[in-house]
């Protein structure tokens, strides 16, 4: 009938739509890694006495019209079209460089820098030699360096995991086990894995403050990572209540708007020595 074509010929133009819309999106994101318009942003984490300790890396896209478009908005595409390489790498080098520029600063050189690794990035094969190849490059110190895992990675089994990790681990690498608590079969995982930190999903910590049941939550989780011997950040921190809570669980470090938002390189350097001077 008529409108069985009409339905037909309606999806396919959807998908090709799509389809269009996917190829100029890749062509256009390995355009802005040539052009330079990838750029990372600075997130302070910070020590129980609000003193910052670190930063998170935050991947930005300046695009010529749109201006800044955030990573979750072409992430998911560039895993993909198989881009993941290319994005993934310039991150792991513009973040190696920083790292080595702060080395030669007195105010700088103690911070650790947390880059975000997505799963189909860490389980390539040569994802070990490529980090280990570009600190070396850039003589970036790799006891500064913390890779943000998330627990999707597991999916592709334990032992390959844990052996790649431990071999990053050896050389002096962090890991942080990224958006806890929303993923499964966390805590099966995390004792076989070398893992020196918990970042607490900010839904957990926006709850502390809203109802008896989330308060019950987050101590537990926090519990938990002090019991296991790790670090326990919690992400998303937006109010003096929620950090007030967090401390008294016991909670070691935080993140989140109400300690600063993701700035310009410029910005947080000129920022941290301020606050580390004062
Ligand atoms: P994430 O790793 O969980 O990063 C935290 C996100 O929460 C960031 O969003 C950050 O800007 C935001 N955030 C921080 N503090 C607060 C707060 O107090 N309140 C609220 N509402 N939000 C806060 P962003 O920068 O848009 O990044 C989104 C996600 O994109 C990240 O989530 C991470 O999964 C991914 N991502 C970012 N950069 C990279 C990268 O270089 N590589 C990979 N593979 N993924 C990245
Ligand atoms: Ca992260
Ligand atoms: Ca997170
Ligand atoms: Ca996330």
């Amino acid at each position: 009938s008529i409108l069985a074509v009409t339905m037909i010929c309606g999806c396919v133009y959807a998908l090709q739509r799509e389809f269009t819309a996917h190829h100029s999106m890749k062509r256009e994101l390995q355009a802005a890694v040539r052009n330079g318009e990838l750029q990372l942003f600075f997130q302070p984490q910070v020590d129980r006495k609000g003193v910052i300790v670190g930063a998170e890396a935050l991947l930005r896209w300046k695009h010529p019209q749109r201006g800044y478009i955030a990573p979750d908005a072409f992430i998911g595409i560039a895993e993909e079209c198989g881009l993941m390489p290319l994005i993934g790498g310039w991150v792991l080098k513009d973040a190696c460089n920083t790292l080595s520029k702060w080395r030669e600063d007195p105010h700088l050189s103690t911070l650790t820098l947390a880059v975000n690794v997505s799963a189909i990035q860490f389980v390539s094969e040569d994802f070990e030699r490529f980090v280990l190849d570009t600190l070396d490059l850039y003589r970036a110190d790799p006891n500064k360096l913390k890779l943000e895992l998330t627990e999707s990675v597991t999916l592709v089994g334990i032992a390959t995991v844990a052996a790649k990790m431990n071999t990053l681990r050896e050389a002096g690498i962090t890991f942080a086990l990224d958006d806890f608590g929303t993923g499964y079969s966390s805590l099966n995982h995390l004792g076989r894995l070398p893992i020196q930190q918990l970042k607490i999903d900010r839904s957990f910590v926006q709850g502390v403050t809203e109802n008896p049941q989330g308060a019950k939550l987050i101590k537990s989780i926090v519990k938990m990572g002090l019991d296991l011997g790790v670090t326990v950040l919690a992400e998303g921190v937006e109010t003096a209540e929620q950090q007030a809570f967090l401390l008294n669980c016991g909670c070691q470090q935080f993140q989140g708007y109400y300690f600063g938002r993701p700035v310009s390189i410029d910005a947080f350097e000129r920022d941290s020595i301020a606050r580390i001077s004062e």
